[in-house]
C-alpha cells in the first residue's frame, strides 16, 4: 500500500511529484532546522486516486489519524480542543506553482467552544472571533460553494451599521455578530449547517482542495502554462501561526535577490498585524521589508540569516513567505523564485562567481526565450501627449514607433526616404513581405498569434501587434479608426508595444537593446553593463558545449552579414524565390509566357546574370562558410498577377483588352491550382520547366568561380526542394552535375558544390535510405513536413481554427511553432537513421522555422542532426539552446542532473 501522508520531517525538496512544490520545500526547510510550523502533507497521489475514483484511497484516513495524533502530541494540544485549540491551515500545493488557482482554508478547528479557548489563550476576544468568521467564510466559499459576495455583503452591512470605515474598526462583538450571520448564510445556501466537528472540517477541506484541481480557472491556467492535467495537487496541513495578534505580529514576503533586476539586497514587503490574505486583499499598504529592521530587529536579523541559508542551500534565488507571531519568526513557504529575463542572466553569473554553481548549471538557469526577450527594443517610459488607442495581441515583442502606412509599396517608399513606418493592415499576406521588411513594426486588426503577420514578424525579430479588433482599418482610404472615434491617417505617428499589445497615438521613446548592440558588435563585452557581461559569459560557455551548429535562413548579403555577426556558421537556407520579385517579376512572366525554346532561353538568359550577382554577394558575406542555396520552390503562378483582378481588368476592357493581358490571363488560368501547396512546385517545377533549375545552378557555379578568382572561399551547397522520390532527385542532380562540370571547364576554376535535398514530405522521410544514395545532405523542411504530415494547409488552418484547437487542448502549442515530436519528429528520426545507414557521412540539418525554437533545438540535438538553421535574429537563441541541449544530454547520460532550477 503506498504511503499517502508525509510528516514535514519526512520529505525533501526533490519529492515535488509526490508532495507538490510547497510540501517538498516545507519539508526541506524543516530538515534544515528552520522554524516551520509543524505539519504534514497528503500526497498528490492520494489526490489522483480521489479524482479518478471519486473516493479517498483506502488507508488514507488511518494515516491522517496517526499523523494528526503525532502533530497534536508535538504541539501539546488537540485539534479544536475547547480550552486551547490546535488550529491548522489546509493548503493546496501542486508540483508547479499555480498562484491563486486552488484553495486554502485557514483556522480549521474553531467552533462555538474553541473560539473561547482561543480568545483566552490569545488574551484577545476580537482576534478569536475574527479568526472564526474567517474560517466560516473561507470554508463556506471553498468547501460548500457558497457565493463569496454574500459574506462580503454581510461585512459591509455591519460596517455600515457601525459607521466603521474599515475591517479594523470592527469590534469583537461585531465579529460575533458576523459569525452568526455567516452561519445563517451557510445554512441557507448550502442546505447544511457549518460543521462544528474539527476533524470533519479538516477532512472536508482536504476534499475541497482536491476538487479545486478541476476548477475551471485551474484548468485554464494549466492549459496556458502547459502543466499536465493529471498531476493532481498535494495538500499541506500545517499548524496555524498568526500574524494578526497585535503590533508585534505581521506577515511578509521576501526575495533573496531582486526578481526584477537580479541585484543582491533585501527585497520584499511586510504588513504589521495582518494575515497573508490581508496583503493580497490590499486592505492596508505594506511597507518595504527593510522597515522590519526598525519594527522588530531580532526577527529581521533572523530572517536575513535564513535567507542566506536558503540561497546557499538551494543555490538559487528564493522567494519566501513568513509570519511573525508575537515576535517569533515562522517560515510558511519558500521556492526557487520567478524572475525576469535580465535577472535570470545576472543571477546565474552571480551564483557562478560565488562558486555556488558551475558554468554548465549557469547555462541551464537561463533560456532561449529569456534571451529573445532581452533582444527586443523596448519603450523607455511613457510620456505626456501619448494616447493609448487600444490593445491587440502581443504577437512579436519589442517596441516600434513610426508613421502609419497602409500598403506595402508605401512602406517601402517612405522607408526608402529614411522614414520610420508602421505597416498597418487588416491582415498581411506574402505580398506584404517587402513592406514588413521596410517597416519598424506591423499592426493588424485581424488574426491571432499564428497569423501570417505574427509568424513572419517573429521570424524577422520585428515588433508586431496583431488582431487589434477594435481598430477599423480602411486600407483603400489610408486610415484607421480607434474606439472613441479617433482617426489615424497615413503619416500620423503611432507607437506599438509588441510585448503588451498596446497601441498608442504619438511617439513613445524607444531604447535599443544593449544585448542586440552587443551581438551586432557595436558594444563590446567590456563596455557593456553587467547584463551584457552576463550574456557574453553564458553564450561563450554555450558555444563551447554545443554540438549542433547554427546556420541562418537568409537570402541577402545584408542579412548574411548580420547572421555572421550573430554567430552563424553558414547559411542553411537561401530561398531563391525572393530573388524573383520586384523588377524581376517581369522576367518570370516572360519565362512563363514564352511560346518556344528561344523565348524561354531569352528569359532565362536575362535572369541568370542577376542571380549570379545575388549569389556573389552572399558568398562574399559568408566567405569560408557553407551556403545552402535552395532552387526555386513556389508555384510559378505566385509570380503572376492575381487571377480575379486580371479577369476583371480584361473583362472590363472588353474588345479593347491588351493582348499581353489576355495572354497573361490565359497563363494564369492554365497555372491556377486548387491546392498550390501540393501542386506544381519544388522539384516538380525543375523537371517540368526546362532550363529553370539549370539556370540557377549555372548562376551558382559561375558566382562561386568568380568569387574564387577574386581570392574568396565560396562554399556552395545546392538544395532541391520538395523531393518525394529518389528518381526526381537523380534527374535534377545529374543535370546539375553536368552544368557544374561545364562551368568548371569553361572557367578553369573548379569549386566543389554538395548536392542535397530537403526532406519535407512524409514519402521522402520514409524512403530516406534510397534518397540518401543520391543526396550528400538532407535538410528537414519542417514547415512543409508539418503541413503534409498533419494534412494542414498552414495559411488556411492557422487563422481558421488553431485558436480553438489550442483551447480544446488538442495541442498545447502550434506544431508550426514547436516541432511535433511524436509525428513529425518520428519521421525525422526515421529519415536520420535510414539516411545515415545508406550514407554514413550524410550531413543533416533543419531549416524549417523550428530551427529557432528552443524546444525544437533540443529535439534536433537528440535526433543527431549536425545543424539547425533559423532566421538571423534567432541565431543567438539557437546557439544558447544548442549549448543547453548538449549540457542537458550530458547530464542525463551521467545521471548527474542537479534539478537546480525548477521554477516555471
Ligand atoms: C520548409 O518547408 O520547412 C521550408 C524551409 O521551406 P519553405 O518554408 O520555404 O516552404
Ligand atoms: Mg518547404
Amino acid at each position: 500500500m503506498p504511503k499517502f501522508v508525509y510528516d514535514f520531517t519526512e520529505g525533501n525538496k526533490d519529492l515535488k511529484d509526490l508532495l507538490g512544490g510547497k510540501g517538498a520545500n516545507l519539508a526541506e526547510m524543516t530538515n534544515l532546522g528552520l522554524p516551520v510550523p509543524p505539519g504534514f502533507t497528503i500526497t498528490a497521489e492520494a489526490c489522483r486516486h480521489y479524482l479518478a475514483h471519486g473516493t479517498l484511497p483506502a488507508g488514507l484516513a488511518d494515516e491522517v489519524d496517526s499523523h494528526l495524533a503525532a502533530l497534536e502530541s508535538a504541539m501539546g494540544k488537540k485539534l479544536g480542543q475547547s480550552d486551547d485549540p490546535l488550529l491548522v491551515s489546509v493548503r493546496s500545493g501542486a508540483k508547479f506553482s499555480m498562484p491563486g488557482m486552488m484553495e486554502t482554508v485557514l483556522n480549521v478547528g474553531l467552533n462555538d467552544e474553541s473560539v473561547h479557548g482561543l480568545a483566552a489563550q490569545a488574551g484577545d476576544e476580537r482576534f478569536a472571533w475574527d479568526s472564526y468568521r474567517r474560517l466560516i467564510q473561507m470554508f463556506g466559499k471553498t468547501v460548500l460553494d457558497v457565493d463569496g459576495d454574500l459574506f462580503e455583503d454581510a461585512i459591509e452591512d455591519v460596517k455600515r451599521a457601525r459607521g466603521a470605515g474599515s475591517d479594523g474598526d470592527l469590534t469583537a462583538d461585531d465579529f460575533k455578530e458576523l459569525v452568526g450571520r455567516f452561519k445563517a448564510i451557510v445554512k441557507e445556501q448550502a442546505g447544511r449547517s457549518f460543521p462544528t466537528d474539527p476533524r470533519e472540517q479538516m477532512d472536508l477541506a482536504v476534499e475541497a482542495v482536491f476538487n479545486s484541481w478541476n476548477a475551471p480557472r485551474a484548468i485554464l491556467y494549466r492549459r496556458q502554462e502547459r502543466i499536465p492535467v493529471d498531476l493532481g495537487t498535494a495538500v499541506n496541513i500545517c499548524s496555524m501561526v498568526f500574524g494578526n495578534m497585535g503590533l508585534d505580529s505581521g506577515t511578509g514576503v521576501a526575495f533573496t535577490r531582486d526578481p526584477a533586476s537580479g541585484q543582491q539586497g533585501v527585497y520584499g514587503d511586510y504588513l504589521q498585524n495582518a494575515q497573508g490574505e490581508d496583503v493580497v486583499a490590499g486592505i492596508r499598504n505594506t511597507v518595504p521589508l527593510t522597515e522590519l529592521e526598525r519594527i522588530d530587529k531580532a526577527s529581521y536579523d533572523r530572517l536575513l540569516e535564513i535567507m542566506e541559508t536558503l540561497e546557499n542551500h538551494y543555490r538559487d534565488m528564493c522567494d519566501i513567505e513568513f509570519t511573525i507571531e508575537r515576535g517569533k519568526l515562522w517560515m510558511l513557504q519558500t521556492r526557487v523564485g520567478k524572475r525576469t529575463a535580465a535577472a535570470a542572466f545576472r543571477i546565474a553569473c552571480q551564483l557562478l562567481d560565488q562558486g555556488l554553481i558551475d558554468r554548465d548549471e549557469a547555462a541551464r538557469r537561463v533560456t532561449g526565450d529569456q534571451l529573445a526577450q532581452l533582444m527586443f527594443p523596448r519603450f523607455a517610459s511613457r510620456v505626456d501627449g501619448v494616447t493609448k488607442l487600444t490593445r491587440g495581441m502581443n504577437a512579436s515583442p519589442g517596441a516600434a514607433v513610426g508613421k502609419a502606412v497602409f500598403t506595402s509599396p508605401r512602406a517601402v517608399e517612405l522607408a526608402g526616404r529614411g522614414e520610420d513606418v508602421i505597416l498597418v493592415r487588416r491582415e498581411t499576406n506574402p505580398d506584404d513581405l517587402a513592406g514588413m521588411v521596410a517597416a519598424k513594426g506591423v499592426l493588424t486588426s485581424r488574426g491571432g498569434k499564428t497569423s501570417h503577420a505574427a509568424v513572419v514578424a517573429r521570424g524577422m525579430g520585428k515588433t508586431c501587434v496583431c488582431g487589434a479588433e477594435e481598430l477599423d482599418v480602411d486600407v483603400k482610404d489610408g486610415h484607421f479608426t480607434a474606439p472613441g472615434g479617433v482617426t489615424v491617417r497615413e503619416g500620423d505617428v503611432i507607437s506599438i508595444d509588441g510585448s503588451s499589445g498596446d497601441v498608442y497615438l504619438g511617439e513613445v521613446p524607444v531604447e535599443d537593446s544593449p544585448v542586440v548592440r552587443y551581438f551586432e558588435g557595436e558594444l563590446t563585452e567590456a563596455d557593456g553593463d553587467d547584463l551584457v557581461k552576463a550574456v557574453h559569459r553564458v553564450m561563450g560557455h554555450a558555444d563551447a558545449r554545443a554540438r549542433l551548429r547554427v546556420r541562418a535562413n537568409c537570402d541577402t548579403p545584408e542579412d548574411a552579414a548580420r547572421a555572421r555577426r550573430f554567430g552563424a556558421a553558414g547559411i542553411g537556407l537561401c530561398r531563391t524565390e525572393h530573388m524573383f520579385l520586384g523588377d524581376r517579376r517581369r522576367l518570370v512572366e516572360e519565362l512563363i509566357l514564352a511560346e518556344d525554346d528561344e523565348g524561354r532561353k531569352a528569359a532565362l538568359d536575362a535572369l541568370e546574370p542577376l542571380q549570379k550577382q545575388d549569389f556573389e554577394g552572399i558568398f562574399e558575406a559568408m566567405d569560408g562558410l557553407p551556403v545552402t542555396i535552395r532552387l526555386i520552390d513556389p508555384p510559378l503562378h505566385e509570380f503572376l498577377p492575381d487571377i480575379t483582378e486580371l479577369s476583371v481588368k480584361v473583362a472590363l476592357a472588353g474588345d479593347g483588352a491588351d493582348a499581353k493581358d489576355r495572354k497573361l490571363l490565359e497563363a494564369v488560368t492554365r497555372l491556377h491550382e486548387q491546392n498550390p501547396m501540393l501542386g506544381l512546385r519544388g522539384v516538380r517545377l525543375g523537371l517540368v520547366i526546362p532550363g529553370l533549375f539549370g539556370m540557377q545552378v549555372r548562376a551558382i557555379a559561375e558566382a562561386a568561380a568568380a568569387r574564387r578568382r577574386a581570392g574568396g572561399d565560396p562554399r556552395p551547397e545546392i538544395m532541391i526542394p520538395l523531393v518525394g522520390a529518389v528518381q526526381e532527385l537523380e534527374a535534377v542532380r545529374d543535370e546539375a552535375r553536368g552544368i557544374l562540370a561545364e562551368v568548371a571547364a569553361a572557367s578553369g576554376v573548379d569549386v566543389p558544390a554538395l548536392i542535397g535535398t530537403m526532406i519535407e514530405l512524409p514519402r521522402a522521410a520514409l524512403t530516406a535510405g534510397q534518397i540518401a544514395e543520391a543526396a550528400e545532405f538532407f535538410s528537414f523542411g519542417t514547415n512543409d513536413l508539418t503541413q503534409t504530415t498533419w494534412g494542414f494547409s498552414r495559411d488556411d488552418v492557422e487563422a481558421a481554427f488553431f485558436s480553438q484547437y489550442l483551447e480544446l487542448g488538442i495541442f498545447g502549442v502550434s506544431p508550426f511553432e514547436t516541432l511535433d515530436r511524436e509525428g513529425v519528429g518520428r519521421l525525422i528520426r526515421i529519415a536520420v537513421e535510414e539516411g545515415r545507414r545508406a550514407r554514413p557521412d550524410l550531413h543533416l540539418g533543419i531549416c524549417g522555422e523550428h530551427g529557432g525554437d528552443p524546444d525544437s533545438v533540443h529535439f534536433c540535438h537528440g535526433a543527431g542532426l549536425d545543424y539547425v538553421s533559423c532566421s538571423p535574429f534567432r541565431i543567438p537563441v539557437a546557439r544558447l539552446e544548442a549549448g543547453r541541449a548538449a549540457i542537458e544530454a550530458a547530464e542525463a547520460a551521467s545521471g548527474s542532473g542537479t534539478g537546480g532550477s525548477d521554477s516555471r
